[in-house]
């Protein structure tokens, strides 16, 4: 990072955004989804169907921008998980358009298709799974719904970056997907990015005007539509090309750990532990997440050991005070609910040696407490 500040700071041209270094990561990562090009070698970018990658400022701009560019606005509805992270929700509202919360898997914890289905209506222009934890949505079933409802796909990607399911990398089995690259996600990096991918031309041309200003790249000052400031910085650009030589490795060495965790939680089963499904396609090993009814009694056992757990989220976004008044009366999100009480994420970052997983997998089958709470979360108990 040093050497990359000094060189790109010392350069005769001094750009420190959306310059050589954002368009060789923009390729880096175009390669990284479509290796061969649309019509196999010599497939440039560019070609009907060619993968497109256009860097912005984080990921939820991202979402943004593709909500934008997607003419998503006033009126517009916008089917989203009713739990995962605000911005699924905000950069909806923030586009003047209407999020609808559709509950989730209970096992899985993605948007369960048919909850999404039934609230599509007349209004909505877009429905908006988001890969989380550890597994991808189902997106076979997403495609079919939105061609057969004739409304829009846009795949929140932000945590599943070279996750594959059934063939198709994450980021791919919308109109568009999106990377995020903030520190805690799977290519973070000391700072704020983003990255909108598509396969569709015309989309990414949109988006990558609207990242800076609504210019074409060609002239400057010459404002086609109204766009925003989301460009990609020069230095993190540099930065992430080297960081992705890396990537492949560090996604194994996570799906490896996620294994051996899950693989020792099979007897927490019949107490009530549910880890993660096994296996590799559809998933993405953003953060490894299971569900226990004595989630805070866990918590505090294995922070007593010296194991740092995360609850992502405590809370379903319906259940947000920013949120609430997006919520329809009558509608509820009982697995949302469920899943906030229960979940909990436990380290599973590439740089853990063995012997830290197994102590991290030794703390949690140590745990007397996993029957006690009969099946009954406190907060699940609390009006
Ligand atoms: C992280 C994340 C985002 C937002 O990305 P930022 O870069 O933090 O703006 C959006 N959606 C999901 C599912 C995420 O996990």
């Amino acid at each position: 990072m040093l050497d990359l500040i000094r060189r790109i700071g010392l350069a005769s041209e001094q750009r420190f955004i959306l310059g050589e270094h954002t368009l060789r990561f923009e390729a880096v990562l175009r390669e990284s989804l479509d290796p061969l090009g649309p019509t196999g070698p010599g497939g440039a970018p560019g070609a009907p169907g060619a993968v497109d990658v256009i860097a912005c400022g984080s990921g939820t701009a991202a979402l943004t921008l593709t909500l934008t560019a997607m003419g998503v606005g006033p009126g517009d509805e916008v089917v989203v998980p009713a739990f995962g992270c605000a911005p699924l929700a905000a950069s909806v509202v923030g586009v003047g358009a209407t999020p609808v919360f559709a509950d989730i898997d209970p096992y899985t914890m993605v948007a369960d298709p048919h909850e999404v289905e039934r609230r599509i209506t007349h209004r909505t222009a877009v429905v908006m799974p988001a890969h989380v934890f550890s597994v991808m949505a189902d997106m076979p079933r997403f495609v079919e719904i939105a061609r057969r409802r004739g409304v829009r796909l846009l795949e929140d990607s932000a945590v599943a970056q070279g996750g594959v399911l059934a063939g198709t990398p994450a980021g791919l089995w919308g109109e568009a997907g999106v990377f995020s690259f903030v520190q805690v996600k799977t290519l973070g990096m000391p700072g704020e990015g983003g990255a909108v991918v598509t396969r569709d031309a015309d989309l990414g041309r949109r988006v990558r005007m609207l990242r800076n200003h609504g210019q074409d790249g060609t002239r400057r000052f010459v404002h086609h539509v109204i766009g925003h400031n989301s460009r990609f910085d020069e230095i993190q650009a540099a930065f992430q090309v080297h960081r992705m030589a890396g990537l492949a490795e560090r996604l194994q060495r996570r799906a490896a750990i996620a294994e051996y965790y899950t693989q020792r939680f099979a007897p927490l089963v019949e107490r009530g532990v549910v880890p993660p499904p096994p296996g590799r396609d559809g998933r993405c090993f953003y953060v490894y997440t299971l569900l226990a009814a004595a989630r805070d009694k866990l918590r505090a056992h294995l922070l007593a050991r010296g194991v740092h757990t995360h609850v992502y989220y405590p809370r379903p976004l319906p259940r947000q005070a920013a949120f609430a008044r997006f919520t329809r009366p009558g509608d509820h999100w009982p697995n949302a609910e469920r899943a906030s009480a229960r979940i909990l994420s436990l380290p599973a970052y590439p740089h853990l040696s063995d012997a830290q997983v197994e102590h991290i997998a030794d703390a949690v089958c140590a745990f007397q407490g996993f029957d006690a709470a009969d099946g009954r979360a406190p907060e699940e108990t609390s009006p």
